[in-house]
C-alpha cells in the first residue's frame, strides 16, 4: 500500500518535567516578555497556582471558571483581562481553565501558557468551546493555541483517582477517535497508537499508587500525544456524540466518554478491522475488560441522564457526524448506541 498523506503540526513548545513547573513557567512568561499576567484557575489548582506563579507579574487572579465555558463566563473573564491590562493569561486546571483561558485569547490574541492539572489535553489543542442555551459551539481558531506548555506530573496527583480515570480515558478517546476521524493521517495514527500504549501503562499504576510520579508520568505525556493526534485528525463520531450529551444536557465531560467510548468502539470497529486491530493490540485486550479493571463510570443513567432525553440526543447528534465517518449511522444506529450507553457496561 502507498503512503500519501499532508500532515500540519502546530507551532508550540512543551516542556515535560516532575517538579519542575514554577520553573519551567517563569521561563515562559519571561520569553513573552509579559509584564500582566492573568492566572486563570480554578479552586482546586488554587495552592498548586499560588506557589507556582510566584514571582511572577501576576495582574489578577481569575477563578470564576466553568465546564464547557458558558458565554457569560467567557464574558466576565474578557472583561477582567481587559480591565487588567492583561497581556499574557496563564491557566492552571484541567480542561474548564485551558478552556476559559482560550475564549479569552479567541478575542483578545493574548498569548496563553497551559499548565494542566488533568488528562483532558486541551492545551496541545487549537480548539475552543463555548456553551450558551444547552448548546456547545466548537471552533478552530490559531489563537487560541497555547504558545507552550508546561507538562508537571506532580500537579496531577491530587486529581482523585475516579478522575483521574474518567479524564485518562478521555485522553484514550481522543487517541481512539484519530484513528478513524476526518483527516486521520498516518502521523496522527502513530501518535495515538503510542498514547493507547502510555494510557494503558500509566491508568493502572496511577489506580494502583495515586500519588506515585511514574503512572502519572505515563499517563500525562499519553495525554499530550492524544490531544496532538486528536487536534491534527479533527472529531470523530465519539466526540461528537459527547460535546452534545455535554453542552445540551450537562453532563461531566470525562465521565461521558468514559461511559461511551467502548460502544462507539465496538460500532466502528467491525467496518474498520485493521484500525480496530491496532486499538485493541495497543490496549493489549479488551477496552470493557481495561475499563472495568480501573473502575471506570459505566453508564450513563449513572451520570444523570435521563433515557426520555435519548430521542432528542439523537436528533442532535445525527447532524454532525462526521464524513467519512467508518459506517453510515442511521437514527437506529444512535438510538441503539445511546440506549446500550444508557443501560451501561
Ligand atoms: P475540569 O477542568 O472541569 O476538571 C474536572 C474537575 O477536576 C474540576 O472540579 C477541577 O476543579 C478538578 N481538578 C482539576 N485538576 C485537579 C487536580 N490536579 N487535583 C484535584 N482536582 C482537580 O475537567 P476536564 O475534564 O479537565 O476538562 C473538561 C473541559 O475541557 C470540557 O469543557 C471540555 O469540553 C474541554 N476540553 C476541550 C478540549 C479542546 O481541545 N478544546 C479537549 C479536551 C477537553
Amino acid at each position: 500500500m502507498s503512503i500519501r498523506f499532508v500532515h500540519e503540526t502546530r507551532p508550540q513548545r512543551v516542556r515535560f518535567g516532575s517538579g519542575e513547573a514554577a520553573t519551567a513557567l517563569a521561563e515562559e512568561v519571561a520569553l513573552l516578555g509579559a509584564a500582566r499576567v492573568m492566572v486563570i484557575t480554578t479552586a482546586s489548582a488554587k495552592a498548586a497556582a499560588d506557589r507556582i506563579t510566584e514571582g511572577l507579574p501576576v495582574a489578577l487572579l481569575h477563578d470564576d471558571v466553568a465546564m464547557h465555558v458558558p458565554v457569560e463566563v467567557a464574558d466576565r473573564a474578557r472583561q477582567a483581562a481587559a480591565g487588567h491590562g492583561a497581556d499574557a493569561l496563564v491557566s492552571i486546571g484541567g480542561g474548564s481553565a485551558t478552556g476559559l483561558a482560550k475564549a479569552v485569547a479567541l478575542t483578545s490574541g493574548l498569548p496563553v501558557v497551559a499548565v494542566p492539572t488533568t488528562y483532558a489535553g486541551s492545551e496541545a489543542t487549537d480548539m475552543w468551546g463555548l456553551t450558551e442555551d444547552a448548546r456547545k459551539t466548537t471552533g478552530t481558531d490559531p489563537r487560541v493555541l497555547p504558545r507552550a506548555i508546561v507538562y508537571d506530573a506532580e500537579l496531577t496527583t491530587s486529581l482523585p483517582v475516579p478522575l483521574s480515570v474518567a479524564s485518562g480515558v478521555n485522553a484514550l478517546a481522543h487517541c481512539v477517535d484519530s484513528m478513524w476521524a476526518p483527516r486521520t493521517d498516518p502521523v496522527d495514527q502513530a501518535l495515538a497508537v503510542e498514547g493507547i500504549r502510555a494510557l494503558r501503562t500509566g491508568l493502572p499504576m496511577v489506580v494502583a499508587d495515586p500519588g506515585g510520579r511514574e503512572g502519572r508520568e505515563h499517563t500525562l505525556y499519553a495525554a499530550y500525544l492524544a490531544a496532538v493526534a486528536f487536534a491534527s485528525a479533527g472529531a470523530g463520531l465519539h466526540h461528537k456524540i459527547c460535546h452534545v450529551l455535554g453542552g445540551m444536557f450537562g453532563l461531566p465531560h470525562a465521565q461521558t466518554h468514559a461511559v461511551v467510548l467502548p460502544h462507539v468502539l465496538e460500532f466502528n470497529g467491525p467496518a474498520a478491522p485493521a484500525v480496530y486491530r491496532r486499538i485493541t493490540d495497543a490496549l493489549g485486550g479488551s477496552l470493557p475488560i481495561l475499563l472495568d479493571s480501573l473502575e471506570a463510570p459505566k453508564a450513563l443513567r449513572e451520570l444523570g441522564f435521563d433515557e426520555s432525553d435519548l430521542p432528542s440526543a439523537v436528533e442532535a447528534i445525527l447532524p454532525a457526524v462526521p464524513p467519512g465517518n467508518p459506517r453510515p449511522v442511521t437514527a437506529e444506529d444512535m438510538t441503539a448506541l445511546l440506549h446500550a450507553a444508557w443501560e451501561g457496561r
